[in-house]
């Protein structure tokens, strides 16, 4: 009955909608549906993914461009689940003020005076992770940062990035009137921001746009990108200019989580092209905050993804995750470890009851397992992907890249993660649908089937044929996004 219901609908789908756009015929189409696991060809329509099937049903539907796969893989595209498009401000000669362990005003005026002395007039001067044992009684006010930097604009932001002090400098570059307190939260301070990234932004937004060459070369079309709230304001302004090439969903830092709250009862959540819902954690500190963050972020829909180092650190989440769950009877939080290659067997059924997702990058894999190898780390448990996927765990694969400077191709993760012992079918999954899982799109994404995004790779060799070491030689022909061809090698 429900084959049936599908094939219905499959003929539906095929002759209601508009006709097939695009074809590819005769590849080896790995399809990470586990109805229909390989396929011969596949079509799209508009950008969506108009029928997977055999070389005759498709070449029945298609009406426009039909490629020859050449008995090439061709898979859903890959996505990137930990990736950093850019970092903003990466080249500032003059950092921000890191104001954590400065104990006196003076100190501030001290730092803040030696900036005004070497930058032009009209600089930003920022400050960041101040808090509130710093000011003993209260804050400073805009005027006594107006007496120290009366010609840069000065923006401090306090330790969870949900509030900070600026002088009238920087009030008047983000349109504020004389009578505005330098005391600025929640929506306001995207006015400020807005102002610091625009002698930036188009530098900023060439970057971004560079790196999603360089992705579509590569293969990915979706990347998760996690990092400071200047780099969402920049995706952001891309993505409404109508410049995107492939997909992003972005996690600004988790402390300033009301941030999101508030942006997203403004604006909504995204769309195809650019999402957003999720939040990063850095190292983990103390357990109170952490608890007070999951938990805040959690009880309005949010999305947990937190920096992992030590084990003592992982422990520590997981029971703030598995608290959490169970204080708001969270029934998917998809809570994310991020970097935890290393889980021990007693931690792996913790994960599985917070229903918390593995972020694993096999390439700093590799450099963690060559550095064990050289006694530079104590033995661990890398890489446990058999007990992890056994526990009903998903595994999402990134590569902690940053395009512009170094790109770690899904290739090279499919073949590193293969000599470690996991198939090429698990590690395609955990690279394309199960990396939509860890960003709530598993229904749009990551697997081709008759209604999903049209996002495809098609390479230039059936990757099954090929020996382990020589996963990383096969070359990208063809990338689509959205039923596009954005990336040719012909
Ligand atoms: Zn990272």
């Amino acid at each position: 009955m429900r084959l049936r219901l599908a094939i219905a609908l499959l003929f539906l789908r095929a002759t209601a909608a508009a006709p097939a756009t695009l074809a590819i015929v005769n590849a080896r189409v790995w399809t990470g549906d586990p109805a229909r696991p390989f396929a011969e060809a596949i079509a799209t329509s508009g950008d969506r993914v108009l029928a997977v099937g055999s070389n005759a049903g498709i070449r029945a539907l298609a009406a426009g461009t039909v490629i020859d796969g050449a008995g090439a893989t061709l898979t859903p595209g890959f996505i990137d689940s930990h990736i950093h498009l850019l970092v903003f401000d990466r080249n500032r000669p003059y950092p921000p003020i890191f104001m954590r362990y400065l104990t006196t005003r003076r100190q501030v005026a001290d730092r803040i005076s030696a900036y005004a002395a070497k930058l032009p007039k009209g600089a930003w001067i920022l400050g960041e992770d101040w808090t509130d044992a710093l000011w003993a009684v209260q804050p400073p006010s805009r005027a006594w940062l107006d007496r120290i930097a009366p010609d840069h604009p000065v923006w401090l932001t306090r330790i969870e990035g949900a509030s900070g002090i600026a002088n009238s400098a920087a009030l008047r570059a983000a349109g504020f009137g004389a009578q505005t307190p330098g005391l600025v939260g929640g929506g306001n301070m995207w006015r400020i921001e807005a102002a610091i990234i625009e002698p930036f932004r188009e530098r900023d937004e060439r970057i971004v746009e560079h790196a999603m060459d360089l992705l579509l070369r590569a293969g990915v079309t979706s990347a998760q990108h996690n990092n400071a709230w200047y780099d969402f304001l920049i995706l952001r302004r891309l993505h409404q200019a109508g410049r995107r090439r492939i997909r992003v969903y972005d996690s600004p830092p988790l402390p300033a989580w009301e941030r999101l709250r508030d942006y997203i009862r403004e604006f909504g959540r995204g769309d195809a092209w650019m999402h957003w819902g999720g939040l990063k954690g850095f190292t983990v500190v103390t357990e109170p905050d952490y608890y007070r963050w999951v938990s805040g972020a959690s009880s309005c829909g949010l999305q947990v993804m937190v920096h992992l180092g030590s084990e003592a650190e992982l422990r520590t989440l997981l029971g703030v995750f598995l608290r959490v769950r169970r204080e708001q009877h969270l029934a998917d939080p998809r809570f994310r470890l991020e970097h935890a290659h290393d889980l021990p067997p007693d931690v792996i059924p913790l994960v599985a009851e917070a229903r918390a997702i593995p972020s694993w990058q096999p390439a700093l894999l590799a450099h963690f397992a060559a550095r064990t190898a050289a006694g530079q780390l104590a033995p661990r448990n890398l890489f446990p992907a058999r007990a992890v996927l056994d526990a009903g765990v998903k595994i999402a694969f990134g590569t902690d890249s940053s395009p512009a400077y170094s790109l770690v191709a899904p290739v090279q993760t499919l073949q590193i993660a293969m000599e470690h012992a996991m198939s090429l079918d698990q590690a395609l999954r955990a690279h394309t649908l199960d990396a939509a899982y860890a960003e709530f799109a598993e229904n749009e994404k990551g697997s081709l089937q008759a209604g999903k995004l049209a996002d495809f790779v098609l390479f230039d060799r059936d990757l099954s044929r090929l020996p382990v070491h020589q996963i990383h030689e096969a070359k990208v022909r063809l990338t689509v996004v959205g039923g596009r061809i954005m990336y040719d090698s012909r």
